[in-house]
């Protein structure tokens, strides 16, 4: 008897889909690593910010801003201003 498939369905069950999300294929959820390769919904180069699919705000320095309030920082290296 193995029963650790049954283990596997609740952890599915707290998965969160993007309520908004009609592309296919499905963009990335804010809580996968390639969040960022969402579509854009909106794009604002004059203030510096992306606003993405999955609702994650994406900001021009590759900072991040989750739905949940979690904040990612820029994981690229920005140029420095001499
Ligand atoms: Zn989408």
């Amino acid at each position: 008897m193995n029963n650790s498939s049954s283990r596997r369905t609740l952890i599915t069950s707290q998965r969160k889909n993007p309520p908004m999300c009609q592309h296919q294929p499905p963009c990335p959820t804010s809580d996968s690593a390639d969040r960022d390769a969402a579509r854009q919904m909106a794009h604002h180069p004059e203030q510096g910010w992306s606003l993405l699919c999955n609702g994650v705000l994406l900001f021009e320095d590759t900072g991040e801003l989750l739905p949940n309030g979690q904040i990612i920082a820029p994981h690229r290296q920005s140029r420095t201003a001499a």
